[in-house]
């Protein structure tokens, strides 16, 4: 009778399932910075030049009745987008 013997690699499962987690955790952490500049897009609540409140006016539009300062559109230009 003859043993052949097989060599078994063995390989520490956990490392890699550590390893895919890392890749998961980046990836979720990616969503949520993606998430957290989406907040930031969202309107504000007063001008940023003056701080005067903004009030809606047509169709949702806030502006500031201090300097006409209206967002969306202002704030676009500003950013550079036009
Ligand atoms: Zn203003």
């Amino acid at each position: 009778m003859r043993f052949e013997t097989t060599p078994r690699r063995r390989r520490p499962p956990k490392e890699e399932a550590e390893e895919v987690s890392w890749e998961q955790l980046s990836t979720i952490t990616a969503d949520q910075r993606t998430e957290a500049e989406a907040d930031k897009t969202v309107a504000p609540s007063a001008c940023p030049n003056d701080g005067t409140p903004l009030v809606a006016g047509e169709g949702g539009i806030l502006h500031c009745p201090y300097d006409g300062w209206q967002y969306p559109r202002d704030a676009r230009s500003r950013e550079g987008y036009v």
